[in-house]
């Protein structure tokens, strides 16, 4: 089968492969057909380094399909069924889960034994899954967790996208910050993670959203999304103290990952405001904050975790308000893709040109 493999790390492209073989499945897993992959910018980091990653590797990890097969103690879902991949899935038994109620933090299933053996080989060699989900492939093997069975009748496009970037964005917005009805937000950085936050600001009743981008070409289409304003960030100061008579915003999130970008959030939020990390830089670089500043802003600093999702709940909330107009999500397509022009696309998210592209198998 087709698939799209990262040899090493370093590479600026992905090997395109048309030999590709799958492992058989567990009881415990489940095959998936891959009909749409959305491009993340971690697939981007993966294959720079910020984000460690064995290789050789299948990329990908925002993907929707339909089941092909199931193993024998698979109950949840069964072929034929319409699916969203979940590249952390919760196990829904253990402590994270139930006693720190933070499904998106669980790790049983990510190093579950089942998924800890390569699903991909080439030739007799090994090859891993990004997130043990790789969905840059036609076909991949999950387990049953790591699935999330939806509505026949939505369009596999649009639900691949909420495998990663919009469930990050809007639930960073909703979830992890909990954004205010009335408030000020600036998002930085305006690919499909920052322009999913931005619509769930809106949705939370965030009353201005700035988007902060180098690329201007981007702003009108921004704006479509619920921003209210869109500045590069050398503009941000001025509108900063126009917008908050210099306070800062209640609300910042950092959709980029990068260590100066993020520093600035911390500074644009306001004092007792809530400064939220997505975006992901490398376990190397670091991000300082004085001794003083930490207790006498008393902002909250918080990462977002995939947005803090609960798979099995939070897939469907987002494409209940997509199917009440509230969630844009055919918008967020900036470009559509075969298999062959992945490596195109790559470039265009490392270019900052796009909201999403989504390959179509
Ligand atoms: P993207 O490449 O689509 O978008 C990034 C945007 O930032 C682009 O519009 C680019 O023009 C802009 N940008 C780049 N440098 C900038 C700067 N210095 N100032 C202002 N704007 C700048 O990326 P994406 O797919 O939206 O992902 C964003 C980040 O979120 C990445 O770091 C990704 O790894 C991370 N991510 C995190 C999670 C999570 O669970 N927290 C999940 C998915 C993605
Ligand atoms: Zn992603």
């Amino acid at each position: 089968m087709r698939a799209a493999v990262l040899q090493a790390v370093g590479d600026k492209h992905l090997d395109l492969c048309y030999d590709i073989e799958m492992v058989e499945p567990t009881s415990h897993e489940v095959v998936v057909r891959i009909t749409h992959t959305g491009i993340c910018h971690s697939d981007v980091s993966a294959m720079n380094g910020t984000i460690p990653q064995d290789v050789p590797c299948v990329l990908g990890h925002e993907g929707a399909g339909v089941v092909e097969a199931v193993g024998s103690e698979v109950t949840a879902t069964q072929p034929g069924d319409h699916v969203i991949a979940v590249w952390s899935p919760p196990c829904g038994q253990c402590e994270v889960c139930l006693v720190h109620q933070k499904p998106n933090l669980c790790s049983a299933i990510m190093y579950h034994p089942d998924r800890l053996r390569p699903p991909f080989s080439q030739g007799g060699t090994d090859i891993a899954a990004m997130a043990r989900t790789g969905t840059f492939t036609e076909y991949t093997v999950l387990y049953e967790h790591g699935v999330v069975k939806i509505d026949d009748d939505i369009p596999l496009d649009i639900a691949s996208l909420v495998g990663c970037g919009v469930m990050t964005g809007v639930g960073a917005a909703i979830n992890t910050a909990k954004v205010q009805p009335g408030s000020k937000v600036v998002v930085f950085g305006a690919g499909g993670v920052g322009v999913s936050a931005i619509q769930g600001a809106r949705i939370a009743g965030a009353a201005e959203i700035v988007a902060v981008d180098i690329n201007a070409d981007k702003f009108d289409k921004i704006k479509e999304f619920g921003a209210t304003h869109a500045v590069i960030p050398e503009e941000l100061d001025d509108l900063k103290s126009e917008l908050t008579s210099g306070h800062g915003f209640d609300y910042a999130f950092e959709c980029i990952g990068i260590p100066s970008v993020m520093r600035t959030a911390y500074e644009q939020t306001r004092r007792g405001g809530t400064c939220c990390i997505v975006g992901v830089g490398r376990l190397d670089e670091f991000v300082q904050f004085n001794a003083f500043e930490l207790f006498y802003n008393e902002k909250k600093l918080i990462g977002s975790y995939y947005g803090g999702v609960d798979a099995r709940v939070d897939f469907h909330r987002l494409l209940r308000l997509w199917r009440h107009g509230q969630l844009d999500l055919e918008g967020m397509i900036s470009r559509r893709l075969t298999f062959d022009q992945i490596n195109d696309g790559i470039d265009a998210v490392r270019r900052g040109e796009v909201v999403r592209q989504v390959v179509e198998f």
